[in-house]
């Protein structure tokens, strides 16, 4: 039943893995991630198939991903199907703009976790007086979109693909996951909504980053590679909200 194997990721051309979830109407939708990319491939509309409990695992195996090193992606990405080079574009919901890269051919599209975040509305955005709060503290995060480092004193937006700063929302989170298993156990998620909280939540992933590669040092890396690796608002809310799907 499942279709052709071995599909090449977009971006990095390593073969994209496919999970099987359950589809909202029934059945099942199967997705393809890249976790190198931090990117998902969406054949044509599956992305709107996905069942809230399939949200829930797609938010899960982000999370458990989200402290490998993160492949920068490619400014030629080129549709698993056909091979033709994929649109980049940007739709608009109201919890922000992302990016798009859809095929001609409508084979599907690739979406970068952060993309699928604020689609499905889980990210607010912060306002500039968060940011400049923020800056106090830390002077700069990477894109979650591109991995391009953002300056905060300086910007509140990635000057590299004008993706705006997010954050993962967490009442959002919280609604989605119930929607499909109420639990009433379940720990009531973190708050971390003063710009200081963000601050010292950012500080304590960078450093727990910093700690997981001393130990266990990579083989050398290209100056563009060690930038991807830097921090970004949305892997930090996956960390502080990971109370909600560590089962
Ligand atoms: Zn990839
Ligand atoms: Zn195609
Ligand atoms: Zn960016």
């Amino acid at each position: 039943m499942s279709r052709l194997a071995h599909r090449p990721c977009p971006s990095c051309g390593d073969t994209l893995q496919v999970h099987v979830l359950p589809a909202q109407y029934g059945g099942t939708v199967e997705i393809d991630f890249c976790f190198a990319c931090h990117g998902i491939w969406f054949d044509q509309m599956e992305n709107l198939k996905l069942a809230p409990e399939a949200i829930a695992t797609v938010f899960k195996e982000m999370h458990r991903h989200h402290g490998e090193p993160r492949t920068p992606l490619a400014s030629r990405m080129n549709c698993p199907e056909c091979r033709s080079r994929l649109v980049q574009g940007f739709d608009i919901v109201r919890s922000g703009r992302y990016i798009t890269h859809r095929c001609a051919e409508r084979h599907g599209r690739f979406s970068s976790f952060s993309s699928f975040m604020i689609e499905k509305g889980f990210v607010r955005q912060l306002t500039k007086p968060e940011i400049a709060d923020i800056a106090k503290k830390v002077g700069s995060i990477h894109c979650s979109a591109c991995g391009a480092p953002v300056d905060l004193r300086k910007e509140d937006a990635c000057s590299h693909c004008r993706t705006a700063l997010s954050l993962l929302d967490p009442q959002a989170v919280e609604k989605a996951l119930q929607a499909y298993a109420p639990a009433p156990a379940r720990p009531t998620p973190p708050s971390w909504g003063s710009p200081e909280d963000i601050a010292n939540a950012v500080l304590a992933v960078e450093k727990e980053r910093c700690r997981v590669q001393r130990e266990a040092p990579r083989p050398r890396m290209t100056v563009q590679q060690a930038g991807a690796l830097g921090v970004d608002l949305l892997s930090v809310g996956l960390v502080m909200l990971s109370s909600l799907w560590d089962d």
